[in-house]
């Protein structure tokens, strides 16, 4: 067997699927193969992240009647399959492509899924740390629309010196700050008054993994999400999409306006 037959089997193998002889054949080419190996572990682990990360859904009764009778239909319409002696080669070579890509594309709808969910958990996190901190009476724990306060203030509590700004000029009035946790990380942030509305943001330095969407909705509250200077920026409020969302990338920017 060699690597390109084994990719094909790396995923059922993993689901215990393979039977006897052709789980025998994959086992044998896994102990003398570090690359399939890492691919192996790879799929191991990921299965374990999604079964203990991703809520699991029942099918209900319908949609699993309407998934078995589409399967039975496909499987109706398929013409007999029927594999002339030349082309076994072809086949056996497109068949392992399919695959390999079968189970990269396992591997990114996975990994998709689980980017997803982190991005839902931090923008969920992220309101119901402004709801507490809100009902808490616990929005700020050093008030002060001086910048100069408010940023030694955290930095002296945090290992990085988030970039703090008032921008009253335009209407939103830096009124102070707090140390709240996202993540189990401690995180500065920033608290801003705009009209009757309280904006939260919350500002760590910028990651490469992260991919939070600009703009989501949770629980009737807008968390807007831009990254510049360094850092992510997360602002929470119940002040209208737009504005919040100009309000976050004008911070990102360093302040300036566009
Ligand atoms: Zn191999």
């Amino acid at each position: 067997m060699n690597c390109n037959e084994a990719g094909t089997m790396i995923a059922p193998y993993a689901d215990g699927e393979l039977d006897g002889l052709r789980g025998h054949a994959i086992e044998k080419h896994l102990r003398g193969c570090a690359s399939c190996t890492g691919i192996h572990d790879r799929v191991l682990a990921l299965r374990v992240r999604l079964r203990a990360e991703v809520p699991y859904f029942a099918a209900s009764p319908a949609l699993r009647a309407r998934v078995l009778a589409t399967l039975g239909a496909m499987r109706a319409a398929a013409p007999p399959r029927s594999r002339p002696a030349p082309d076994r080669w072809r086949w056996l070579s497109s068949g392992a492509l399919a695959g390999c890509t079968a189970t990269m594309f396992a591997w990114a709808l996975g990994t998709a899924v689980l980017d997803w969910r982190a991005n839902e958990d931090l923008a969920g996190e992220a309101v119901a740390s402004h709801v507490r901190a809100t009902l808490n009476n616990q929005l700020i724990q050093v008030a002060s629309s001086d910048q100069h306060t408010v940023k030694p203030w955290l930095s002296a509590r945090l290992d990085y010196s988030p970039p703090v700004q008032d921008l009253a000029t335009d209407g939103f009035t830096l009124i102070g700050g707090r140390l709240d946790t996202l993540k189990r990380h401690s995180i500065a942030t920033l608290v801003y008054q705009h009209r009757l509305h309280t904006i939260d943001v919350f500002v760590r330095p910028e990651s490469a993994h992260v991919s939070v969407p600009a703009l989501r909705t949770v629980r009737g509250f807008n968390v807007a999400h831009a990254t510049g200077s360094g850092m992510d920026w997360l602002a929470v409020s119940d002040v209208s999409a737009d504005v919040l969302t100009g309000f976050v990338e004008r911070l990102a920017r360093g302040g300036a306006s566009q």
